[in-house]
């Protein structure tokens, strides 16, 4: 056997499906984002970011900063064990009251990322409930993909936010098998919603537990940043919440909340969150503070911004007959291309040549023939900045003649 060679052909084999991934090497100026430095061989220039999901900019907020260093000060660097073994501290009791509390739920579960949270929770599920039947959206995380794998469970995938395929699968289903229902409030690649009440009510009409992925939408949707089911007074009705806290939030982690039993069944089963390192105390003190920031007036106020920002980015695209994926009811803004060497020639040329960094979406994260440019705007992508991406990717497409009709 050659091993070498066996990864060799496993990386040409992604390079001849035009899959291959090339790492942009970025630094964020604090304080001046969405404005970055860009490394190449060739030196060093500033670019403009379009594509982070540090939605709000918490990522610089001073306030968080602060309570990182105090947190620093305080307590020194890393938790030095897991939450079991020494690794549990004040930040991490204190930040878990927070985000039960911005759910209104019983208790909350930190785990070190969004994808450990989603993998770890749905895996455990299926030692807890013999024979359960998970009912999974198409269009769900790898994360939530993975877990659900790993649980064992049968699955049951339904076709994305389609109601009546769900209805008709749990139809099918014997009536008494535990049944779970996971799905995401805002897909991230085409901006969509799903129909969160219609979900719910099939919950409650066949018995069945539901998991909600707010990863897209914590810190950015309703009164308080719980996300898009606080916005619509649904919140009460999931079993399981989700989140990152790597987004919106600005620092790193991931989270489930739920009533106090499901918390403390998770956090006694699952191995992703009892044999790790707890997350470092200096992060769950920056997420601490960004929830509450995000909590309150100023993050109403940031909210608004976003969401003005992103309405104006779609409008000048649109404007501009650059075909906008009227999917999107969210932030997100997504560009449609749909061809994957000529995505990338797009975004390389952006970033080379217009100073304008966004990543380009292929398979297998979004299907062939759907390939795009995923634009995310903040509050801090002034309206000037959005007017010159708008005729710097305008501008592009001509050089590449890429169709703009969508
Ligand atoms: C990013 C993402 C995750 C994972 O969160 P991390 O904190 O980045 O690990 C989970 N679910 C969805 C829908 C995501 O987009």
């Amino acid at each position: 056997m050659d091993y070498n060679n066996a990864f060799a052909n496993a990386v040409s084999e992604i390079k001849d499906e035009g899959r291959y991934r090339v790492f942009t090497n970025i630094r964020r100026y604090k304080g001046n984002f969405p404005h970055a430095r860009y490394y190449t061989d060739a030196g060093v220039k500033d670019i403009i970011v379009w594509c982070s999901n540090d939605y709000l900019g918490q990522g610089q907020n001073d306030e968080v900063l602060d309570a990182m260093r105090e947190a620093l000060d305080d307590v020194g660097s890393g938790a030095g064990g897991t939450r079991n073994i020494s690794g549990n501290t004040y930040y991490h009791t204190m930040l878990e009251r927070e985000l039960a509390d911005l759910h209104q739920k019983e208790a909350a579960l930190l785990f070190t990322s969004g994808y450990v949270s989603n993998d770890a929770t749905l895996a455990t599920i299926a030692r807890i409930l013999p024979g359960c039947i998970i009912f999974s959206d198409e269009s769900n995380h790898a994360s939530m993909i993975e877990g659900i794998r790993r649980s064992g469970c049968e699955k049951r995938i339904f076709r994305h936010n389609d109601v009546a395929h769900l209805r008709s699968l749990l139809e099918k289903a014997p009536q008494s098998a535990p049944k779970l229902i996971a799905f995401e409030s805002v897909y991230s690649m085409d901006g969509d919603m799903s129909p969160m009440k219609e979900f719910l009510d099939l919950a409650d009409e066949f018995n069945a537990m539901t998991y909600l992925d707010e990863v897209h939408a914590v810190g950015m949707y309703g009164e308080h940043g719980a996300g898009v089911a606080e916005r619509d007074g649904l919140m009460h009705r999931f079993d399981i919440i989700e989140g990152t806290m790597g987004k919106a939030f600005g620092v790193m982690g991931g989270y489930i909340t739920a009533n106090a039993t499901i918390i403390d069944a998770i956090r006694s089963l699952a191995p992703g969150f009892i044999f790790t390192t707890s997350l470092a105390p200096v992060l769950a003190a920056g997420v601490l503070k960004s929830v509450q920031i995000l909590k309150s007036e100023k993050g109403r106020e940031l909210r608004a911004q976003h969401q003005r920002q992103a309405q104006y980015l779609k409008d000048a695209f649109r404007n501009a007959g650059l075909p906008i994926m009227e999917t999107s009811t969210s932030h997100i803004v997504p560009l449609f291309v749909g061809d994957a060497v000529k995505c990338k020639q797009l975004s390389d040329l952006l970033l080379e040549e217009y100073d304008i960094y966004v990543q380009p979406i292929n398979f297998p994260t979004v299907p062939r023939g759907t390939e795009r440019l995923r634009f995310t705007p903040t509050p801090l992508h002034t309206d000037e900045l959005c007017d010159e991406l708008v005729r710097k990717v305008s501008e592009a497409f001509g050089r590449l003649k890429i169709a703009k009709a969508a």
